[in-house]
């Protein structure tokens, strides 16, 4: 039995679970939230109904084996992520747990089981949308999770990370311990498909690409710019503490330097948004005495997030004193960047030349749990495969015959190890 045998019943499940998470606008399915829970009680019927095993780990992440697996033997984990963004799309995250299935069912109606075992895992939270943080699932599983992380609030009810991954079932006093929740040792290799969430594999031809390494990040959820309210008519220039000006010009600042890191060949790319003033308060006639805004910068080298993070707290005392504002900062938050294993990327080039697909290495500018296996010391591995319009938007559009093509070299990778 092939792989592309199985279509119908990956289209099934793309088709159920889009239904099942549909907001009106995008598919919603809140880290350790109610949508999340929704997507894996669906996934555990539809493993159960087919024979396989599967049950929840202590980070509340659901876990499939093949029948009769020995849990307590090394395998080979295929896994990616259970959540979306609010009105994401239907195919982040959930194409790689979709195409472990598919590899495992594959194994299970031929008999042919590969030599070492395959398990396959759906990772809760790896968005940083709902409690400004990524990775939580595998992050717990790994302890890596500390005290700050697990009081981080939910963005719409407030309540702590912690309290909502408790009510999934997971073990929060040993998350709390940073006790490490698996045994490295019997973890033989990481293997994640996804989408791309990039253009560069449509506007290359590419159904399939092997990806190097996963860009780290440094984060604030949230910067505030205080400076002084007063009447937009009655206060002029110099006299002013405009916190709208003050962000605006840092931003500015941030832009031309990164422009010059580029021209230097460095690898960045910065980021602001969620800029706001209060609501409350403002009004056109109301200079803004304070401003809200996020920041973002993503490397691939550790050395260049560092480097950029202090120009941003340079450009900010320099403002405070220009400007007469000051800057608070909440949490500093950060991801390493990672490199995935070379052996294991050589497999998936290999089973791709041995389908005669034409690929390439595309390295990744979003996060994937796979970074945190990789920088675990877990020999780890990522594919992509094309998708149109981006993600974290509803229009992601991934071609189910592309997704077979990389659920093919999947199998065929597992299978040689
Ligand atoms: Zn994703």
């Amino acid at each position: 039995m092939e792989i592309l045998e199985l279509k119908p019943v990956a289209e099934q499940l793309f088709t159920d679970l889009c239904a099942l998470s549909f907001d009106g606008v995008g598919v919603t399915r809140d880290s350790y939230g109610a949508g999340e829970t929704a997507a894996a009680g669906y996934l555990r019927d539809f493993a159960l109904r087919h024979g396989l095993q599967a049950q929840a780990d202590r980070a509340a992440n659901l876990v499939f084996r093949l029948p009769q697996a020995d849990a307590g033997a090394p395998a080979t984990w295929v896994g990616s992520h259970l959540d979306s963004v609010p009105q994401g799309g239907n195919f982040d995250g959930l194409a790689g747990i979709v195409a472990g299935l598919l590899c495992q069912l594959r194994q299970a109606r031929t008999g042919q089981r590969s030599r070492v075992p395959l398990q396959v895992v759906g990772f809760r939270g790896e968005e940083s949308a709902w409690f400004g943080k990524a990775y939580i699932g595998s992050g717990a599983l790994l302890g890596k999770l500390c005290a700050a992380d697990l009081a981080l609030a939910h963005r719409h009810s407030g309540e702590s990370l912690a309290a909502c991954m408790a009510a999934a079932g997971a073990d929060i006093a040993a998350i709390r311990a940073q006790e490490l929740l698996l045994d490295k040792a019997k973890v033989h290799a990481y293997l994640e498909l996804h989408i791309e969430q990039g253009p560069v594999m449509v506007a290359r031809g590419l159904p399939v690409a092997v990806v190097p390494g996963i860009r780290g990040n440094v984060r604030h959820n949230q910067i505030r710019c205080i400076g002084e309210a007063g009447h937009s008519g009655a206060v002029p220039r110099w006299l002013r503490k405009d916190a709208m000006f003050a962000v605006a010009d840092l931003i500015m600042r941030l832009d031309a330097h990164w422009r010059v890191l580029l021209e230097r060949g460095i690898d960045l790319v910065v980021t602001t948004g969620m800029v706001s003033t209060s609501p409350q308060a403002h009004s056109v006639s109301r200079i803004p005495g304070m401003v809200n805004f996020s920041f973002e910068a993503r490397s691939k080298s550790v050395e260049t997030l560092e480097s950029f993070y202090q120009l941003l707290r340079t450009e900010c005392k320099a403002i405070s004193r220009d400007r007469g504002v000051r800057f608070e900062f909440d949490r500093r938050i950060e991801s390493a960047p990672a490199t995935m294993d070379g052996g294991l990327s050589e497999r998936l080039a290999q089973a791709c030349r041995q389908r005669d697909l034409p690929f390439e290495q595309v390295p990744s500018g979003a996060g994937h749990d796979a970074s945190l296996f990789a920088n675990a010391g877990i020999p780890s591995g990522m594919l992509f495969v094309r998708n149109e319009h981006g993600s974290h938007n509803p229009d992601e559009a991934m071609d189910i015959d592309d997704f077979l093509l990389g659920v093919q070299v999947l199998d065929d990778t597992i299978a040689s190890l």
